[in-house]
């Protein structure tokens, strides 16, 4: 009689990176909605460094933007953070964070997720074909902006249409400092912490 060996596939890892600085509930959905639909085991959640295309803004600390993001994940047994890109010195390339991920997760198939802005940028990126060669991209729709896979590898991306969420970093950080509520746009401990380190007054 054949011998029935028990299904087996690859861990399936969703990757956001981003700068949340903070982190909203634009990027929770939109992790959420890609797990679901790829079926994906976990989303870990990558703070960045140093982002190179920010240099001219101030960014948080790297501290209060990790822990920022612990506190909006926490609740979700399939999220997590890494220190990857923040405990590497210099400045975040996301071929160098794909790079440890797939290391801490030895075959395991990769998707980076990505709004529709960053997924233009993607082409500028370095060592982009090797990017593609690592994992997926999955591009998700996010409101004011196009998406579209236009120049990229068409079997290296997926686009998807996630619910609109008209939600910012910048425009939450500028709300802080005009004093008006970040309710409902963060995670409620998202808000507290804001709060209690007086992030973002200026
Ligand atoms: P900032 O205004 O400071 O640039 P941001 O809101 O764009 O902040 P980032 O940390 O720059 O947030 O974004 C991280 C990733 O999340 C990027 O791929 C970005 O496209 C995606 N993203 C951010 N906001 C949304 C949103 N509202 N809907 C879908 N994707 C989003
Ligand atoms: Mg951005």
């Amino acid at each position: 009689p054949a011998i029935s060996v028990p299904a087996t596939r690859a861990r399936r890892v969703g990757i956001m990176g981003g700068t949340f600085d903070p982190i909203h509930h634009g990027h929770l959905v939109a992790a959420s909605e890609v797990a679901d639909l790829f079926d994906l085991d976990e989303v870990v959640f990558v703070p960045t460094g140093r982002p190179w295309q920010k240099a001219e803004r101030q960014v948080s600390a790297a501290e209060h933007r990790y822990l920022m993001t612990v506190v909006a994940t926490a609740s979700n047994p399939s999220f997590w953070v890494s220190r990857v890109d923040i405990d590497r010195p210099g400045p975040t390339y996301t071929v160098d964070t794909v790079r440890d991920i797939s290391a801490l997760r030895p075959g395991a198939e990769l998707f980076f997720i990505t709004g529709a802005d960053a997924l233009q940028a993607i082409l500028s990126w370095k060592d982009a074909d090797e990017l593609f060669t690592m994992c997926h991209l999955v591009g998700v729709t996010r409101p004011g902006y196009h998406l579209s896979s236009e120049h990229l590898p068409s079997d290296s991306v997926t686009l998807l249409d996630v619910p609109a969420m008209a939600i910012s970093s910048s425009a939450v950080r500028d709300r802080v400092r005009a004093f008006r509520p970040a309710w409902y746009l963060v995670p409620d401990g998202v808000v507290q912490y804001i709060g209690k380190y007086a992030l973002y007054r200026g």
